[in-house]
Formats: structure tokens, sequence, C-alpha cells
């Protein structure tokens, strides 16, 4: 009999765990929390999007995302010019969090995300694994690709008022990493990875 327990996020209640069937939640039986859910398939769709999450991510920052037309002149933006704008503007501590929460975050998480999956795929999880899923973990909650996103949608509508206003191809690039971004929180089943990493030997 397995004596591995499952604790309620918000009540800290134990109770033995279950092995799920795919797609089924385990609910506090107390409080009515969700402890566990176990994703379909959760490692090889994890494997894709954060693969293509990291495809998508060079030119997602350093491709032109919007372009400017005001008085005959053009001028056209990236991720990474917007970073340089607020280093010679001096703003550095914007600048600083612009670079770790849309730049540095975001791509440790995919790579995070890609390396345990393929090491779990390949049956290869070492004790390194386990410290890269950690900062995962850490991590989880602090990529804000989608504040940019929110931050461009505005600057573009306020633009669009003064000046004739173009939509570039590294625009549709960032979107496709935002939502790589969300759909590996959404697809990485965090019990499976643990249990995974728990059962492994060489851990
Ligand atoms: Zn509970």
């Amino acid at each position: 009999m397995s004596h591995e327990k499952l604790a309620c996020p918000r009540c800290d209640a134990l109770y033995p765990a279950i092995k799920l069937a795919d797609k089924q939640i385990a609910l506090c039986p107390r409080c009515g929390c969700k402890m566990a859910e176990a994703k379909a398939d959760s490692i090889n769709r994890t494997l894709a999007i954060s693969l293509a999450g990291l495809l998508m991510f060079i030119p997602g920052i350093s491709m032109p995302m919007v372009g400017a037309t005001l008085v005959g002149q053009y001028a056209e933006v990236s991720l990474i010019d917007c970073l340089f704008v607020l280093l010679r503007s001096e703003f550095f501590i914007v600048a600083l969090g612009l670079f770790l929460f849309t730049i540095a975050i975001p791509l440790i998480r995919l790579l995070t995300a890609f390396y345990i999956c393929l090491a779990i795929k390949r049956n290869r999880v070492t004790h390194t694994h386990l410290q890269f899923f950690r900062s995962y973990h850490f991590l989880d909650s602090w990529a804000m690709l989608h504040v940019f996103f929110l931050g461009i949608s505005v600057a573009v509508y306020k633009l669009a008022e003064y000046a004739d206003v173009s939509l570039n191809i590294g625009l549709a690039m960032f979107i496709g990493l935002l939502l790589c971004s969300i759909l590996t929180h959404l697809t990485l089943d965090h019990h499976t990875v643990w249990q995974k990493l728990e059962q492994s030997p060489n851990v």
C-alpha cells in the first residue's frame, strides 16, 4: 500500500494519494479546493508547446511589432528596441523590470519546462531536474508577457489617433510566444512531474 499523501493547498488537510485518470480532478472534501488535476498527455503537450514557444522567442522579442508613420516619417519598434530606449532614457529600474519579466523569466520558464519534459520522456531524470523544476515552480507566476502585450495594445490604440499605425510580423510572433507561455502553464501537470521525479532512481 502506498504511503504517499496529498495535501490540500488551502486547509492543509492530508489525504492518501490516489491515482487520477486523465482529466480527473481531486477536490478537498473539507473545503472544496482543487488539490490535483490529471491533465491529458501532459508531458508530450508541454514538450511541443514549450518547443514552439522557444522557436518563437527570438523573432518575438527582436522583430518589429508596431510601425507608425507620422508627418512622412516611418518608425518601427520591437521589444528589444523598447528596452534600449528605456536604457538610453536612464529608466534603469523599468528597463530591468522589462528585461526580467518579459525576456529572462519567460525564457527560463520555457527552457526549464522543455528540459524537464524531455528528460521525463527519455527516462533520464536526475537530481538536477529536481532543482530545475523547483525553479520553474518559483518562476511560474512571474512571467508577465501579458502585461507588456496589454501595454502595447493601449499604446497602439492611443497612437492610432495621431499616426498611421501598422501591425508587423513581430507582433504575431510575440502573441504566439505569449500563447505558448500560457499554454505551458495550463498543460504542465505539476503532480505528474513531481511523481516522476520522486520515482526516478537517480533522484
Ligand atoms: Zn481543503
